[in-house]
């Protein structure tokens, strides 16, 4: 059985869904999963992401899955299916503003960071606060909020990624029974890579982002 089908039948028994995380890599490689029905594919860099969707299939649904600066989004706005990491009120304010000049209602998730390392991007609780508080003074026509994305530390230590995984799923039931109680889109977490994903799942990722482990190490 092909590591694509494995993925797929583990996904399935938890509800979830795969985005295959394109990026570096070739349109033909893109295309061998494609031609055995993969549809959602993931890129991280915007030029690289237009240059494949202008070359691929029309009906590749088009995940937007890292750090997005806010000058970039009017490259994208024209076709993304999901912007996985929206890490400010004023990205989501860019996004909304792009979206209405395409005539497009862009689903977007909001990125919370849950690892405990510096690096990864996402919000605290503070600047989520923040973000909901001006969602409710200003609401965004353009814009549905899907969910939550988070990333975990890069660690061995399944203890920690579990704790953090647990993290935004309490982050999530909190969003879901409060703040976003009468928004129906509002049912993703985006969580778990191809280290982490069996954790993710665990934790109740809805969506798991996998790159090297369908298309092999990235140089
Ligand atoms: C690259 C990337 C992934 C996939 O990573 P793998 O370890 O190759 O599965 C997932 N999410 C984001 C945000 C990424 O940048």
């Amino acid at each position: 059985m092909s590591v694509l089908n494995q993925i797929n039948q583990q996904l399935a028994s938890y509800n979830a869904h795969l985005i295959a995380v394109s990026k570096t890599k070739t349109n033909e490689a893109i295309m061998a999963l494609y031609d055995v029905g993969q549809r959602h594919f993931g890129e991280n860099r915007v030029q690289e992401l237009i240059e494949k969707e202008s070359t691929l299939p029309k009906d590749i649904l088009w995940h937007h899955i890292g750090h997005l600066q806010k000058n970039k989004v009017k490259y994208i706005a024209p076709f993304v299916h999901l912007i996985h990491a929206v890490d400010s009120w004023d990205l989501l304010k860019k996004i909304n503003h792009e979206a209405a000049k395409n005539n497009r209602i862009v689903s977007v998730l909001l990125q919370i960071k849950i690892a405990e390392e510096e690096s990864k991007f996402g919000m605290t609780n503070e600047e989520l606060l923040l973000l909901l508080v001006e969602l409710k003074t200003q609401s965004l026509n353009h814009i549905k909020i899907c969910g939550l994305m988070g990333m975990a530390s890069f660690t061995q230590d399944h203890h920690q990624v579990t704790k953090e995984f647990t993290t935004l799923k309490n982050t999530f039931n909190e969003l879901k029974v409060g703040y976003f109680k009468d928004n129906p889109h509002f049912k993703e977490i985006s969580m778990g890579m191809s280290g982490d994903y069996q954790l993710a799942l665990e934790c109740g990722s809805t969506m798991v982002r996998i790159g090297s482990l369908l298309f092999g190490n990235r140089q």
